[in-house]
């Protein structure tokens, strides 16, 4: 196959460099990824400013180019400029940290994703569920067997398989489990620091919450040790409320 990879946490992320190695194994992968982190940028697209895109060369061990841009310009950019081809699948990660619950809305390895799709192309993000000490190498394993029988699923070209796997030993994962987002949240816990000049600046260290519940959900299935399958797609639109409001009496203002 060819697979069109990329991730929000940068080339030199350690986890896109171990799903990069159980795919090229078996499939021709290019790497199209952004020059620098890009974790929590959601869909961003950049408008403003120019993308410079700059050749991997032998020594990054990957084919491809790094991109000066959010995850979006990297799948935007590598089918409408950079790939000869288009990419029979396209493969967001392995992210750094889980993309589960409301959460799932900041995430640019999720978002690169959800870009392949509105592009038509079938797609599949993949995160490790942890931000410390992360071992890559069972979820690169899934993540590639995953690959291989994503045909087979019949996702509609809108949808994307959001895939996070437990950050736990191989022989203590539970199982695969089909889930729906959760309501698991970040938490906001700003940091406050002063700068040399006396400011007050802060960093985000918020937590993700919301680990209690529906076992049919994603962050409590991850939890409990299962690697979750999550269909997605970019469509905000509440459908089922979305009758009873066209029966409500709300009109425009009246015109003269
Ligand atoms: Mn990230």
């Amino acid at each position: 196959m060819r697979i069109l990879l990329t991730n929000d946490d940068g080339v030199y992320a350690p986890g896109l460099a171990a799903i990069h190695a159980t795919l090229a194994a078996q499939h021709q992968v290019t790497v199209v990824a952004p020059e620098t982190e890009q974790s929590a940028v959601g869909h961003a697209i950049t408008l403003v400013d120019p993308i410079r895109v700059r050749p991997l060369g032998p020594r990054t061990g990957f084919q491809g180019w790094a991109v000066t841009g959010t995850p979006a310009d990297c799948v935007k950019l590598a089918v409408s400029e950079l790939l000869k081809e288009p990419p029979e699948l396209v493969v967001s990660g392995i992210n750094l940290g889980a993309n589960v619950g409301v959460n799932v809305l900041y995430s640019g390895t999720v978002s690169a994703a959800t870009e392949a799709a509105i592009l038509g192309l079938p797609a599949m993000a993949i995160s490790l569920g942890t931000h410390q000490d992360p071992d890559f190498s069972y979820a690169a394993q899934v993540g590639a067997h995953l690959c291989g029988q994503h045909r087979g699923l019949g996702l509609p070209p809108e949808v994307v398989l959001n895939v996070n796997v437990p950050a736990l030993p191989a022989e203590r994962i539970q199982g695969l489990a089909w889930t729906r987002q959760s309501e698991a949240r970040l938490v906001e816990r700003f940091l406050p620091r002063t700068d040399p000049r006396g400011h007050t600046y802060y960093w985000q260290a918020g937590e993700t919450m919301g680990q209690e519940g529906d076992l049919a959900t994603d962050y409590p299935a991850l939890l409990a040790g299962y690697v979750t399958l999550t269909p997605v797609h970019h469509d905000l639109t509440h459908h089922r409320l979305l009758e009873r409001l066209r029966q409500e009496p709300i009109s425009l203002p009246p015109t003269e």
